[in-house]
């Protein structure tokens, strides 16, 4: 199946590991120019040039945060001046802390909004207008299982990440006119560093053994398995490519069917 997506320009937020990494190199593989972010400057740039040496990929890397709207709005006028434009854009950045609701201070739900509502919000204003001049543009918001189904002791994701639905369904409404094509991702359990941290904050409170989480969590997909990035990282480039060109305002979740709705 040809994806369509040879030489178009793909922003992936937050990709120095993950889902986020294995998106940029998901799209370097399909031939598109890559623009790479994360705070952490030497994993990003490591990250980088797995790719560039894998795909033969041209790839861009700027060091910030996300929750910055001065610094992604340089970010993305960086990527414009180098690349031409921006046509794709994954919005993606780590997940708030496990906690339940009395545990979570006005301080976590601040930072939670910021990461994961704000920065999302932030990158559609700048890249909009490019995506509008060419009248072609993909947004996919990377957020979580809990867009359909909360999880417990996910209290912030639960309640943050709703609001990204709401914002996506908009952006889709508003901006459809202009080939823009805006949609959630929401993955299941997925093995990377942020389980690891859920797993580890888990078995503190527990005191059982982080492995008993992953078992508990892969038992819980019909799957019964964790996900790995990369299928996160293919639905993505899939909803991104030509081949998803009727699809918008959609969560699609990658959950290994662990969610219990229809
Ligand atoms: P991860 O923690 O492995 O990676 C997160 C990436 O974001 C890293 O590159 C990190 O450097 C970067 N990052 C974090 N905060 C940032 C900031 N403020 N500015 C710039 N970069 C920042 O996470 P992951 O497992 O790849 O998950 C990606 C997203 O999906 C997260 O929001 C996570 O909560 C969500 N999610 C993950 C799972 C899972 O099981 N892994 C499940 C549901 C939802």
């Amino acid at each position: 199946m040809d994806l369509g997506l040879k030489n178009r320009v793909a922003l992936v937020a937050a990709s120095s590991q993950g889902i986020g990494l294995a998106t940029a190199e998901a799209f370097a593989a399909e031939g598109c120019r890559v623009a790479m972010c994360a705070r952490n400057a030497q994993a990003l740039e490591a990250g980088a040039e797995k790719i560039r040496k894998r795909h033969n990929a041209e790839v861009f890397t700027e060091a910030f945060d996300v929750t910055d709207p001065a610094a992604v709005t340089r970010f993305v006028a960086a990527v414009v001046s180098k690349f031409g434009s921006v046509d794709i854009c994954i919005t993606n950045a780590g997940g708030p802390p496990a906690k339940g609701f009395l545990a979570a201070s006005l301080e976590d739900w601040q930072k939670a909004i910021e990461a994961n509502l704000l920065s999302n919000i932030y990158f559609a204003r700048d890249v909009i207008p490019h995506m509008q001049r060419k009248q072609w543009g993909r947004i996919i918001t990377i957020t979580s299982i809990t867009t359909k189904q909360p999880v417990a002791d996910l209290v912030l994701s639960n309640a943050v990440r709703a609001a990204v639905v709401g914002l996506v369904k908009s952006l889709a409404n508003e901006f459809g006119k202009d080939g823009i094509l805006v949609n959630n991702v929401g993955p299941g359990f997925t093995a990377t560093d942020r389980l690891k941290e859920l797993a580890k904050a888990r078995s503190a409170v527990s005191g059982k053994p982080e492995q008993e989480f992953f078992d508990a969590w892969a038992a819980e997909a019909p799957l019964k398995r964790l996900g790995e990035p990369q299928e996160l990282a293919d639905t993505i480039v899939w909803l991104a490519s030509e081949r998803a060109s009727y699809i918008t305002g959609q969560t699609i979740l990658v959950d290994g069917g662990m969610y219990k709705g229809l």
